[in-house]
């Protein structure tokens, strides 16, 4: 068992704690990013980004993602590869104690600052089809994929807010966007169900399951051609032809860890003071997904992250901590 300490400490290796990682380094805090299970963060499981600023050309969320890290270990970042399991924030607000987190290797590390950057997890139906064509008509993401879907005919999954904002924001690009959910009514907000039914360009289908999703997942094959449904009053079987399909049942963040030792609000999401990335517990900072369920962009990972990483250091210049990076 080794101990590992620096001023900052990093959980999460998405864009948020990579961009806390590029600016606690530049101020000389010697930081350390443990990686967790997904080195790179969700990034890392998709395809063409054509949003994140400074690239005209279409670039690929996994080499983006593999840059920053570079960056992040040119200027300083320690990166370890493990999981963290627990933490301790006892000794928050007392001189000289460190914030302690144990990893699933047995390590410990402490950190004067600590950074939660930990992302969240889109939820999936776990339907057959889902995976195979994830990325080849299958998303989780319109504001990151549905311009590729000008044009054509998507199909959205789910009938809460998120769902809702995603067929809304879908026809920007589409002139046929149909919701599907399983019961009769949805459970969004009246102000999005009343844009949502008076919308000329979104239909609805009630009482639909998604059975399977139909299509070729060879390379350079046709992708996504269809979503099978059940009819969860008649059990009646169809098929929706679409090329695109959004499945907007909720996000998950990664906060388990930090039930009980910090506030999370009621679907676990790290609560921050508003426009901070300041938590309930001082010199503990969140960014990224962990406290975003709004935006949930790379950019806006990487914004909040630099934001994490500049209050970090605020907080160990004025708390003048005894351990060194
Ligand atoms: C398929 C897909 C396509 C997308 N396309 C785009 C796009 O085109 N443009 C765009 O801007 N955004 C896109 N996004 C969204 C973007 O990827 C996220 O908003 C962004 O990655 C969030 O960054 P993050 O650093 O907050 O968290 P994440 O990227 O989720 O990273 C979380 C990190 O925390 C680590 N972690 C979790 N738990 C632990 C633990 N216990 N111990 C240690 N580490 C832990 C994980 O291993 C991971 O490294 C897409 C997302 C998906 C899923």
């Amino acid at each position: 068992m080794t101990t590992h300490k620096t001023r900052m400490l990093i959980i999460g290796s998405g864009p948020a704690g990579l961009t806390a990682a590029i600016y606690g380094a530049r101020a000389g805090l010697s930081p350390i990013v443990v990686q967790g299970l997904q080195p790179g963060g969700q990034l890392t499981i998709t395809t063409d980004v054509e949003n994140y600023p400074g690239f005209r050309d279409v670039i690929q969320g996994p080499w983006l993602v593999a840059e920053m890290q570079a960056q992040a270990e040119h200027v300083g970042t320690r990166m370890l590869w493990d999981t963290i399991v627990d933490v301790d924030f006892s000794g928050a607000g007392k001189a000289g104690a460190p914030f302690r987190a144990i990893g699933d290797s047995g390590d410990v590390y402490e950190g004067d600052a600590l950074v939660i950057a930990t992302g969240a997890q889109a939820r999936w139906l776990g339907v057959p089809g889902e995976q195979e064509l994830s990325g080849k008509g299958v998303s989780a993401c319109a504001t990151c994929d549905g311009f590729f879907y000008r044009g054509k005919k998507v199909v959205v999954i789910g009938g809460g807010n998120t769902a809702v904002e995603e067929a809304l924001y879908l026809t920007n690009h589409s002139q046929d966007v149909t919701l599907i959910h399983r019961r009769d009514s949805v459970r969004a907000e009246k102000i999005l169900q009343d844009r949502l039914f008076t919308h000329p360009n979104i239909k609805v289908l009630w009482n639909k399951r998604v059975d399977h999703f139909v299509g070729d997942t060879a390379i350079g094959g046709a992708g996504l051609t269809g979503v099978a449904l059940i009819d969860t009053v008649t059990g009646e079987a169809s098929l929706e032809p679409t090329q695109g399909a959004f499945v907007a049942i909720g996000h998950a963040p990664a906060t388990e860890l930090f039930k009980g030792k910090l506030e999370l609000d009621a679907g676990g999401y790290v609560v921050v003071q508003p426009g901070t990335p300041k938590t309930s517990i001082p010199g503990v900072f969140a960014c990224g997904d962990v406290m975003d369920h709004t935006y949930r962009q790379a950019v806006t990972a990487a914004g909040t992250g630099c934001m994490a990483a500049l209050d970090a250091e605020r907080f160990v210049a004025e708390h003048a901590f005894a351990a060194k990076g």
